[in-house]
């Protein structure tokens, strides 16, 4: 089992208004006295995102260094050249997610009039993840005999088949199945379903009769996995972003939101990539440095909120002594803060 990212629940924190957030922000990093600061983000290419990297740079006086890809990939080998443009780094990071939620999959209006997925290319990356997972919980089916539950799986999820370029479900049989077959089915085999399931979800089961039922969310996470070859030396977005969450994809598809898990997953995967690297590969001399991650929601292509969700601050480039903040703890940090208003325009800080 891959570690477990933090909970859903944990990350699901109270959306602050973007520029309360980097005011915040800007009270904290002026506290601790932060000299010549670089403003850097990393963030998805998306249009959705450009205001927000703007007002960034207008709450600290300086125009944004763009650390990031699409898909919101870090690039930490642009942290390098950040740190030639500015003394002390502040940095903003994490995916983002369209407000408006339809079966699980976050949309926002674009400028043309369509309502599509957002972040898109988080939603290619799940696409086929999520239909492959949904097939399988529509086709695999539970049913009740008296006091018999039985569980028809198809032989498509019995064979076992090499990883391939799709993607594939890999059916755990004995955490989905007690015993040997008890026979035949129209698509498959049919089995006595796994105790735990029968007594983990009575409210699914008491209501089973002998018509076949779709096995739902019963299909959790532990009762399978994906395969699907992947391409560990590519350097394209899309096959490194699935690279860095493909194991905890059965947790992702079967979540109640999938869209919005796997943009947490990604966050909470490059935020740790960016704070490790900063400790370990990166020549941090003396340096103030403070990253906020966290996700993004886009109600529109022009107004964002944001979540805090994981913070770090290395003080005069002691990584050792680094601080690392879970999503309570950068919360309360950033409620403790005034909120810095800008003593300028936005026109006047852009020199017009
Ligand atoms: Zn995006």
């Amino acid at each position: 089992m891959p570690i477990s990212p933090p909970d859903e629940s944990l990350l699901e924190q109270t959306p602050m208004d973007l520029m309360d957030t980097y005011g915040r922000m800007r009270s904290l990093t002026d506290r601790a006295d932060f000299q010549g600061t670089l403003p850097a983000i990393w963030q998805c290419s998306d249009e959705s995102q450009s205001i927000k990297k703007a007002l960034l740079g207008y709450v600290y006086n300086c125009p944004t260094f763009n650390l990031g890809r699409v898909g919101a990939l870090l690039d930490p080998v642009r942290l390098s050249t950040a740190a030639h443009h500015g003394q002390d780094l502040v940095i903003l990071g994490g995916s983002h997610i369209g407000a408006e939620e339809v079966s699980g999959v976050g949309y926002i209006r674009r400028i043309n009039g369509q309502s599509v997925p957002c972040c898109g290319m988080l939603e290619r990356v799940l696409g086929d993840y999520l239909r492959t997972y949904r097939r399988a919980t529509q086709l695999i089916k539970i049913s009740r005999e008296a006091s018999r539950v039985k569980i028809e799986v198809p032989y498509k999820y019995l064979f076992e088949k090499p990883a391939g370029e799709t993607v594939r479900i890999r059916i755990h049989l004995n955490q989905l199945v007690e015993g040997e077959a008890l026979g035949e089915g129209t698509l498959g085999k049919i089995y006595r379903l796994h105790p735990e399931l029968v007594s983990d979800y009575p409210e699914v089961v008491n209501h089973l009769g002998t018509t076949p039922q779709p096995i739902g969310h019963l299909l959790h996470p532990e009762t399978f996995s994906f395969s699907k070859k992947l391409n560990p030396e590519s350097h394209e977005p899309k096959s490194m972003l699935e690279g860095s969450v493909f194991d905890f994809m059965p947790q992702i598809v079967s979540s109640v939101f999938p869209h919005r898990r796997l943009c947490n997953i990604n966050t909470w995967r490059q935020f740790h990539r960016i704070a490790s690297y900063i400790t370990d590969g990166f020549d941090g001399s003396n340096r103030n440095i403070f990253v906020l991650a966290g996700l993004t929601i886009d109600h529109s292509i022009r107004h964002n909120s944001f979540i805090p969700q994981f913070g770090f601050w290395m003080e005069h480039g002691r990584a050792l002594e680094a601080r690392y903040f879970g999503p309570l703890e950068i919360n309360e940090l950033l409620a403790e803060q005034d909120v810095y208003r800008p003593p300028v325009t936005f026109l006047e800080y852009a020199g017009l």
